[in-house]
């Protein structure tokens, strides 16, 4: 099933068209989004999330989204959902119509099942290769308006990586900068462990700042693991005892082979950091 609702409250059908065609979200990627899991009926890190459209409007010079709407909307479209299961739940806010100076911006929530691709890597893990994202890791100091970091709805170089990644026979990529240190998946952050180390890189490398990884390290924090924030290397991720892609929906999903290359075995460490990321909101 899918939920629709609008930003001013009303309940849409997600089958019928309801966003111009001259809205600059689809004619110039000009909006930004977050992708919330909600789980047993309640949406995980939804603070950190309304935080970070919060953010990612910002560094786009959109209107500041209400928080406290979305936040509604968000709950409408929980309510309204009757199946069993988790839900996807996606926040769109758009620079609104083109040309138009009294243009609001578009908004809205809605709500998906999960993907059973995502599920089945839950449980599997995935294979990955690494492909150069093409900058520097100080690019994103040097110049904001690339918006790197930022959760905007330009994601068309994310989604061609995946398909790259398909070509290679793998199911997902982790991306280097130019000096190939390691940055992040296309829609995920990377996690490693080391003994009982979690290690990921900075966020002033321009990647996203992952509600998942915060929930993972404040679980393992609890669990007895030391966490860290570290710049990695691709050697690094071939001798950890466990290499991890992190994010809402995919939750953590084991990375077994890189570049073609079978990884150490981490199924067991795997368990444990899941169960640990899991007991946060138990
Ligand atoms: N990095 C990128 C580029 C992403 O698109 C995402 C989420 O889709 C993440 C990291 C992980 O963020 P979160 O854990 O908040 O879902």
């Amino acid at each position: 099933m899918r939920v629709l609702a609008f930003l001013d409250g009303t309940l849409a059908d997600p089958d019928a068209a309801h966003i111009r065609v001259d809205d600059l979200g689809l004619l110039r990627g000009d909006g930004i989004f977050e992708t919330i899991l909600v789980a047993d009926g309640k949406p995980r890190e939804l603070g950190p999330h309304l935080d970070r459209l919060a953010r990612s409007a910002a560094m786009l010079d959109l209107p500041k989204p209400d928080l406290s709407a979305f936040e509604r909307i968000t709950r409408l479209v929980i309510d309204n959902w009757t199946d069993a299961g988790e839900i996807a739940l996606k926040l769109v806010y758009t620079r609104g119509v083109d040309g138009d100076p009294e243009a609001k911006p578009t908004g809205f929530a809605l709500g998906l099942p999960i993907d059973p691709k995502v599920i089945k890597a839950r449980a599997e893990g995935v294979s990955v290769v690494t492909l150069d994202r093409g900058f520097e890791p100080t690019l994103a100091e040097q110049a904001p308006w690339l918006l790197l970091g930022a959760k905007s709805l330009s994601y068309a170089v994310n989604m061609a990586a995946l398909r790259e990644a398909a070509r290679r026979g793998a199911a997902d990529v982790i991306f280097t900068a130019t000096d190939g240190s390691v940055l992040e998946g296309p829609t995920s952050n990377v996690v490693i462990a080391r003994g009982r180390t979690l290690y990921t890189p900075p966020k002033n490398t321009g990647i996203l700042p992952g509600t998942t990884q915060a929930g993972q390290y404040r679980g393992a924090e609890k669990a007895g693991w030391t966490v860290k924030v570290e710049p990695l290397r691709v050697a690094d991720l071939r001798s950890a005892d466990g290499v991890f892609l992190s994010s809402s929906v995919r939750k953590i999903t084991r990375v077994h082979t890189l570049d073609g290359e079978p990884l150490p075995d981490s199924t067991e460490v795997h368990a444990e950091v899941a169960a640990a990321y899991e007991s946060e909101y138990a």
